[in-house]
């Protein structure tokens, strides 16, 4: 067989050093500034409408950013039974999805809106999502056009909050690429922005009834792992609700219905004294704080060869001292709020608990009101000290001797995560040696450890992490078929 090779760019972004770009940025969001959205679930069949709530805003108790009707078990049996598979060509699915590409392209400023004031997040975060978001469409599209096995039938795909658009997106892409239907089930926190993306899917052509929109808590899950329609499904989230509906498929679905599960990390990073300072304190500071650390990609646990250690402790707290907590709107912001309320009880209770032990060795301050957590640094032994993954802007430190390096790697292999590893140093046979041994998806050598690339860094995990196959990879399609046709793997 050939190498399929598809043919598509990623996209190019906004680059925000150029002033005319920022301004331009400016007057596209500023009709959505106090805009009111108003969304609910979108199915093609007509269904009681459930209960209603309002959307806050993580950054700013005062701002209502809309209102959304909760789906529940009785929208999700109307949508299973309705849901009809994207019967098009390969290359008519591929027109539609690119077709939705530009769209989100073109609605940038209300997307960035509803980024800020529903996510929280940072227009530098907003910019990588949306681009993410539109690379996973095209990317996609061209690998749906691949000649492979049929698609499987429904897929359900439930997403998190912490990529709104882009994984909400990818996931719903991937299914719709190789022809599934799709009842799609965003994260409770971020339903008005899943709409809108959806309304816009349908505004290119996808049939209403290949994808419709299931806003809703954890009941709307479980129905849909429940639902006789449904042929497989796309998780993204913690290991425990995986472990969940793990389990739900299991006992009510057909037998070998997949699972594709991305879910946490206790990621680390290794900074050996022959590292250059400047280069790791920079990936630090971005990996442990940027989206407030809000990724399952994020740094939590570094570890610093001893003798450099004061100094490069000393060099990150002035870096995180330079770092701009506030309004997700303000264009100098650099780290936002956490989601919700129980988000920021769960890392400050961890915060505090560091604190009175006197292991926060610096902490920089945040606005008194939104959910906002300061960014700090803990002291810790090492990796085995974090008994779960804290999700938000807190980096640990560990030292190490030079002659323990592979104790820290057993260390690091031994939390059954495997997401994403980082490395600084400037000996050649010690990135061989690390990168060998530690167990993890995505690893990053002298650069920061987040913001996979769509189509050229693939992003999924081992172990607790994730089934794999990586987002935004060759093979990640494949598993929405019934079966991988016998090809050369790209
Ligand atoms: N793909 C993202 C990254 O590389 C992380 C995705 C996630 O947090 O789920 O940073």
């Amino acid at each position: 067989p050939e190498l399929f090779l598809p043919e598509r760019a990623n996209s190019k972004g906004f680059d925000l050093t150029h002033r005319p770009t920022l301004k331009r940025i400016d007057t596209a969001r500023a009709p959505f500034r106090t805009h009111s959205w108003q969304a609910g679930p979108l199915i093609a069949v007509d269904a009681p409408a459930g209960t209603t709530a309002p959307v806050p805003n993580p950054a700013d108790p005062s701002d209502t950013v809309g209102k959304i009707a909760w789906a529940n078990a009785d929208t999700v049996r109307a949508a299973g039974a309705a849901a009809r598979p994207f019967d098009a060509t390969p290359s008519e699915r591929a027109r539609i999805l690119n077709a939705a590409a530009d769209l989100f392209e073109t609605h940038f400023g209300e997307l960035f809106a509803l980024l800020h004031r529903e996510a929280g997040k940072t227009l530098r975060d907003a910019v990588a999502e949306l681009r993410e978001a539109v690379d996973f469409l095209r990317y996609y599209a061209a690998r749906g056009m691949e000649p492979a096995a049929p698609a499987r039938g429904v897929f359900a795909c439930i997403s998190p909050w912490n990529f709104p658009l882009a994984i909400f997106t990818g996931q719903v892409t991937a299914a719709l690429a190789t022809g599934n239907a799709v009842l799609a089930k965003p994260a409770e926190q971020t339903s008005l922005i899943a709409h809108r993306a959806v309304q816009l899917l349908h505004q290119a052509g996808v049939p209403r009834t290949a994808l419709q929109l299931l806003p809703g808590a954890e009941d709307v899950g479980a129905a849909l792992t429940s639902d006789s329609h449904v042929a497989g499904v796309a998780f993204t989230g913690s290991t425990d609700t995986a472990r969940i509906i793990h389990r739900a498929i299991a006992k009510h679905l057909a037998p070998g219905t997949p699972l594709i599960a991305e879910t946490g990390g206790l990621n680390a990073m290794i900074v050996d004294s022959t590292a250059l300072p400047e280069q790791a304190v920079r990936a630090v500071v971005e990996s442990a704080f940027q989206s407030a650390g809000q990724r399952c990609s994020a740094l939590r646990c570094l570890y610093v060869q001893e003798d450099i250690a004061p100094h490069l402790i000393n060099m990150l707290a002035g870096a995180m001292d330079a770092l701009v907590p506030g309004q997700p709107w303000n264009l100098a912001t650099d780290v936002g709020p956490v989601i919700d309320a129980e988000a920021f009880d769960g890392i400050k209770t961890h915060v505090d608990a560091a604190r009175a032990r006197g292991d926060l060795m610096h902490e920089i301050p945040v606005p008194g009101t939104g959910h906002f957590i300061a960014p700090a640094m803990i002291r810790v032994s090492g990796i085995g000290a974090l008994d779960r993954e804290i999700f938000g802007p807190v980096l640990h430190v560990a030292t190490f001797r030079a002659d323990e390096l592979d104790k820290v790697i057993d260390a690091i292999n031994a939390t059954g995560y495997g997401l994403t590893f980082g490395l600084q140093t400037r000996i050649d046979d010690r990135v061989q040696h690390v990168t060998e041994r530690v167990a993890a998806g995505n690893l990053y050598v002298n650069r920061n450890q987040i913001g996979a690339i769509v189509g050229s860094q693939p992003f999924g995990g081992e172990g607790l992490s994730g089934t794999g196959p990586k987002a935004g990879g060759p093979l990640y399609c494949d598993r929405f078929r019934m079966h991988a046709a016998p090809r050369l793997r790209g």
